[in-house]
């Protein structure tokens, strides 16, 4: 594997994770991060880090010369979505003008290939699930909207220069590196299995269920989690694909086709701690659909890819044990 990839926002959750997966595959790896929501020691030490904002036009395009960046993986940003609605100007610039940015220094370098995360927040409530790429796209929040807009971006730069790119539409990020390398250690955390983590290590008293209302099997929410280091296998081979046919680019779910309830996920994690985590029903937030499923018979007939821990089980067990280990490092 000849190069280097550029990965933004290497020093967050997805990003550190995406790092791990490019290292371990042989690549080179230079991460641009400011460090604002990362850490720097969540940035594998065989990576080189920058410590700079990517809308810094004049250090991403000297890093990418200095490094022989031929990729650039795009992990940095916002994404706290009730944040998105009370702050939408935050998320338009770090979400789509920073990424333009980081667009424009791509091909002023002649960088060939982009992958970018994207989201299932970009469809909205969708009209059927599992949800499809080609479902819709009516974003109900800036966070949704600010990610879209940066794939219409990617679509029309793809087709005036000469780089391409892969924009892949996470469903529920969850779990930790099961070697124990990375995890999710930002605080303030919302999504429901690090909530539920931070339950079973005495972080808190109990989990809120938002809303039981919901049209599903048992009233509470359906959503799709899919393991973080799956999903960063999935940008390795999205890497070798674009590389590969470099005339085209793709838009791709990444899930596993499958959803949990909340009730499913709070039962999992009883059932990995043996113990029982204090639920408490509460109303429905703001926007939360009834199921977000994935339809990712795309990924699998584009991508060699294939899912190493669809297991819910595992996935818990692999957040917990990050957990532990944030508890013990203080
Ligand atoms: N959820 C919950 N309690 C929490 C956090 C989340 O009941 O403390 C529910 C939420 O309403 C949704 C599901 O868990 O049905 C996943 O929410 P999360 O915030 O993890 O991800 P989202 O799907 O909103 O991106």
């Amino acid at each position: 594997r000849d190069g280097t990839v550029l990965v933004t926002g290497g020093a967050g959750y997805i990003g550190s994770h995406a790092v791990l997966a490019l290292l371990d595959a042989g690549w080179k790896v230079v991460v641009v991060d400011n460090l604002v929501t990362g850490f720097d020691w969540a940035v594998d030490k065989r990576a080189k880090l920058v410590v700079a904002s990517i809308e810094d036009e004049a250090v991403v395009r000297q890093t990418m010369r200095d490094e022989g960046v031929i990729a650039v993986m795009h992990f940095a940003g916002s994404v706290v979505v009730p944040e998105s609605v009370s702050d939408p100007l935050k998320y338009y610039r770090n979400n789509t003008v920073a990424s333009r940015s980081l667009i424009e220094s791509a091909v002023a370098e002649g960088v060939k290939h982009f992958i970018f995360s994207s989201t299932a927040a970009t469809y909205g409530i969708p009209e059927q699930v599992p949800i499809s790429e080609d479902s819709p796209k009516s974003p109900i929040n800036p966070y949704g909207m600010s990610k879209l807009m940066t794939e219409f971006m990617l679509r029309d730069v793809a087709a005036a220069h000469p780089i391409n790119y892969c924009a892949l539409r996470y469903f529920n990020v969850a779990g930790a590196d099961p070697q124990g390398r990375s995890g999710q250690s930002t605080a303030g955390a919302t999504h429901l299995i690090k909530i539920a983590a931070e339950a079973a290590t005495g972080k808190r008293a109990a989990v809120s269920v938002f809303g039981t209302d919901f049209a599903t099997d048992d009233g509470t929410g359906v959503r799709d989690y899919i393991h973080v280091t799956d999903l960063a296998a999935a940008h390795v081979d999205a890497l070798d694909l674009l590389i590969a046919r470099p005339q085209e680019s793709h838009t791709m779910n990444c899930g596993y086709g499958r959803g949990f309830s909340v009730m499913q996920v709070l039962d999992a994690v009883d059932r990995v701690t043996n113990r029982t985590i204090e639920r408490r029903m509460e109303g429905r937030r703001a926007g939360d659909p009834d199921a977000l499923v994935a339809d990712n018979s795309k990924i699998l007939a584009t991508l060699p890819w294939r899912p190493k821990h669809d297991d819910l089980e595992g996935i818990v067990k692999d957040a917990l044990a990050w957990e532990r280990a944030l508890a013990e490092r203080g």
